[in-house]
């Protein structure tokens, strides 16, 4: 590649007997050509000492600062770490084939020389490519290339910084556009991103921009989607007209709210609640950008348990209820406490109002529950030196728990999570004294035993 159009003065060293020069029939020697070529346009060829160092300054312009070409071949990393300060214009150049499309960060550096012509040959070295595969996989590749003699670049060696990666992605992304990569056009979106561009890659089925924003596509994953008929899909079968509206106001609304839509929050109502009044009020609750994320796939089973207890009605009233962070917490807790409960809840369950405390306290219950039933007989042991503290201080009596069922009491007494400590006193990790006062109890938390 020929080039007499550079932004950058460069110093190339070449030595002297690899040239093709006018000196054929000289001796080989220990002298280098310095070949100085400055921004504006003046060049100059110095022969010289290989151990001397030369103050060249340009008699044209006066500049005296040269980069040093034979360091941006041999290790460009180093190169770039101990030139911070060049405003190198970086050329990004793309190579596609069917597979990937590849856009590369380089700098074109001045190669060899023909002195006879006096003219200079440049090439370009590639610092770091963004790789973009048919199948949306995106890569980042630093090129770390080092001269075998002088490998210590490595150390120095930083990454592109992320402001030389954005252009390199938004120019990587402006190829994709314009070109019409892999079938990807300009979508006429501002936002358009390579993230898109990525995630359509891998969902090429989905044939809406909007699909972007869906929180969970994978069930998705076969036949051809729009957002109008996957939101059909969602109406599981069910063909009011009002249900249909309530769906295309619901997911406005979610949009609007989050950004995101969170079709499962559908899926759930649409498969559990059959009176089409109350199916069309649950669609349109309105929650808080948190509670929908925190509506998880466990919810369609909390709610099938519903079901097997209350009315429609009564499930509506339960979400009604959801209106504060602190509720979408407590769903959320409840959420996971039906997980973990859900293949033995129905023998422990005492049916209690339809509403989020009374439910998450419940919950809790019955999980403490069996948490007692598998830890009852559980029993706990101590050294001598533990034992001592076990007597009367003051007006309190103190005591160990001596096995699962005694912790439950008292936490059942304190209502508080001290059960949830059995397995790191058993495993002598954490020791708890009660302090006994009349009926009331206080508790000295010891978190490391002795052994
Ligand atoms: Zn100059």
């Amino acid at each position: 590649m020929k080039s007499n159009n550079q932004h950058i003065p460069w110093k190339l060293s070449t030595n002297f007997n690899h040239q093709r020069h006018l000196f054929y029939n000289k001796v080989d020697t220990d002298y280098i050509i310095e070949t100085y070529i400055c921004t504006c346009g003046h060049k100059n060829f110095i022969v010289s000492n290989a151990h001397q160092e030369l103050d060249y300054v340009c008699e044209e312009c006066a500049n005296t600062k040269f980069y040093d070409a034979n360091l941006a071949w041999t290790n460009m990393p180093h190169f770039i770490s101990t030139n911070e300060e060049l405003d190198v214009k970086f050329q990004y150049t793309f190579s596609e084939d069917e597979e990937k499309i590849t856009a590369d960060y380089s700098l074109t550096i001045p190669t060899d020389i023909d002195f006879l012509q006096e003219e200079i040959f440049y090439d370009e070295r590639a610092v770091c490519s963004v790789v973009l595969s048919a199948d949306g996989i995106v890569d980042e590749i630093y090129l770390l290339m080092f001269d075998r003699e002088d490998i210590s670049g490595i150390d120095n060696y930083q990454c592109p910084n992320d402001e030389i990666l954005k252009i390199l992605n938004a120019n990587l992304l402006d190829y994709i556009k314009k070109n019409g990569c892999f079938g990807i056009h300009d979508s006429r979106k501002n936002d358009f991103t390579l993230a898109h561009v990525h995630f359509f890659l891998q969902h090429q089925n989905l044939k809406d921009f909007d699909f972007y924003y869906w929180n969970d596509v994978d069930y998705l994953n076969e036949g051809e989607w729009s957002i109008e008929s996957a939101l059909l899909n969602l109406l599981n079968r069910r063909t009011e007209k009002s249900l249909k509206k309530a769906i295309n106001m619901n997911y406005a609304k979610q949009r609007k709210e989050s950004n995101t839509f969170y079709a499962n929050f559908i899926g759930v109502f649409t498969v559990h609640i059959e009176d089409v009044n109350i199916l069309r009020e649950c669609l349109g609750l309105e929650f808080d950008a948190d509670t929908y994320r925190s509506i998880g796939g466990s919810l369609h089973r909390l709610v099938g348990f519903f079901k097997r207890h209350y009315t429609d009605k009564q499930i509506l009233n339960f979400f009604k209820g959801i209106t504060t962070v602190r509720d979408s917490e407590l769903l959320r807790d409840s959420i996971n406490q039906y997980s973990y409960l859900q293949d033995t809840i129905e023998n422990d369950f005492n049916k209690v109002k339809c509403n989020l405390d009374a439910i998450h306290d419940e919950l809790l219950r019955c999980a403490i529950e069996i948490k007692r039933e598998e830890s009852v007989d559980v029993k706990l042991s101590y050294i001598d030196k533990e034992l001592a503290y076990c007597h009367i201080i003051d007006a309190y009596e103190v005591l160990l728990p001596q096995n699962g069922q005694d912790l439950f009491d008292w936490a059942n007494t304190l209502r508080n999570c001290l059960t949830g400590y059995l397995d790191n006193i058993k495993n002598k990790y954490t020791i708890i004294y009660g302090f006994f006062l009349m009926e009331r109890y206080s508790l000295l938390l010891k978190s490391t035993r002795e052994r």
